[in-house]
């Protein structure tokens, strides 16, 4: 976008009770809808990294989500399993929200365009015709000889490039707007009325802590185990500590559009309620009279996490000047250069496999922040907390996959995301 442009805005119609501050109902155009609907295509990773753009990020209200990514990106290399690793955390995106998000009128994904790249051998797959691995991450590794996959490769061809007490109000509604009302649909039960009125106290309080609904472990046989220091004498939670596999799973979970969060992890628990009426009202929406077609619809659904262009990609490299040049085309015809070379594209994805080394061992903070542990680290948390070592009990506690989102839905709204429930399980199970 030209930079001296003025920035794209909607104009929202709103009902507003105005001595409450609440919004009734707002009128908009398809354009305002496609940017809310967009929204379920994007990761969680993805709108907490751009939660914590916004001008005044308010980042108390909303509860200790945020302590969760911020921690997960400042974890220190080491405790990862390689830079490709790091970098796949810190830019969780698919093509797919970016296809969308660039025809949108209010985009609010600020990421650059994906890049493309291969192996710097060119010896190495092309010419053996092994296929040549293309990856979005230059700091990937060839899968066939190791080597850092850092050769930018573009299309060569242009089809990957971008295409009473109420009244009536009108708002105009840029990207800022559009991420408040994010923060409120993770927040809040009202998100119009917290981007208009953002802190606005009529807002339900986010301390105020949302009983849990009954969590169906049944659904799933997977356990995570986390290790949890209380205080004896007050049953207060003190803190965690977990292994990687815990750490790995909070990972992988951000990294999930949240239509497949909500439509397929989530069915029948009840958290990120104002997300679960999104994604349900784009299921109830008419193909034909108000969704494009199937195809689109079942793409908000189901955002499965589509990395690479999901049409025939091919590598086509050739010597000119002495040194080798390389593409990405879509045409498997074209020869019009000596030695010239068409590979299929092997996309490696950098999320698969191990984020965090298998050894790797963290503490948690009851506001979800996440630090390597150390032999010192309990210590010195019991020193800080002002707690006598005589005055702790150490529980190891199993916890199911549901119950790790129903703390993440809690952290949007609390600051004690993991005492809630945690320490409610302990004291069940010792009586
Ligand atoms: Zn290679």
């Amino acid at each position: 976008m030209d930079p001296d442009s003025p920035e794209p805005k909607f104009t929202l119609k709103l009902m507003v009770h105005k001595q409450q501050k609440r919004v009734i109902f707002a009128e908009a155009d398809s354009n305002f809808v496609d940017t809310l609907f967009s929204i379920m295509t994007f990761p969680m990773a993805s709108i907490l990294r751009l939660l914590l753009k916004l001008p005044n990020p308010k980042t108390n209200q909303i509860g200790c989500l945020i302590n969760l990514y911020q921690s997960l990106c400042d974890l220190p290399m080491s405790f990862m399993s390689s830079e490709e690793k790091k970098w796949a955390l810190l830019n969780p995106r698919t093509i797919l929200l970016e296809d969308i998000c660039r025809k949108l009128k209010v985009n609010i994904d600020d990421g650059k365009p994906t890049e493309y790249f291969i192996c710097q051998d060119f010896y190495c797959s092309r010419v053996s015709g092994a296929g040549a691995p293309l990856s979005n991450c230059d700091l990937a590794r060839c899968s066939h000889c190791g080597k850092r996959m850092n050769v930018k490769v573009e299309f060569e061809d242009s089809t990957s490039g971008g295409d009473g007490d109420n009244e009536n109000r009108s708002f105009d509604i840029g990207p800022d707007q559009i991420l408040l009302l994010l923060q409120g649909a993770l927040s809040s039960k009202n998100p119009m009325t917290w981007m208009l009125f953002p802190g606005s106290n009529h807002t339900p309080s986010v301390s105020a802590f949302r009983q849990e609904p009954e969590l169906k472990t049944a659904e799933t046989s997977r356990n995570l185990m986390l290790k949890v220091t209380i205080q004896k004498s007050t049953s207060k939670f003190l803190f965690a500590e977990a292994h990687c596999d815990f750490v790995a799973f909070l990972i992988e979970i951000l990294q999930i559009p949240l239509s497949s969060l909500i439509g397929k992890l989530l069915k029948g628990v009840s958290v990120f309620q104002s997300l679960k009426l999104l994604f349900s009202s784009i299921s109830d929406l008419t193909v034909g009279e108000y969704m494009k077609s199937h195809e689109l619809k079942n793409t908000l659904l189901q955002p499965d996490s589509v990395l690479c262009n999901p049409k025939s990609t091919y590598c086509y490299s050739y010597f000119k000047d002495g040194s080798f040049h390389a593409h990405l085309t879509l045409s498997k015809t074209r020869k019009d250069r000596d030695f010239e070379v068409f590979s299929n594209c092997l996309f490696k994805d950098s999320r698969e496999g191990r984020y965090l080394k298998e050894s790797a061992k963290f503490m948690l903070t009851d506001d979800l922040i996440i630090t390597p542990l150390s032999s010192f680290s309990s210590t010195s948390m019991l020193g800080k907390l002002k707690v006598p070592l005589n005055d702790v009990e150490v529980h190891d506690v199993s916890i199911s996959v549901q119950e790790v989102l129903g703390i993440l839905d809690a952290s949007s709204r609390s600051s004690c995301a993991l005492s809630k429930s945690i320490v409610k399980k302990i004291i069940e199970t010792k009586n």
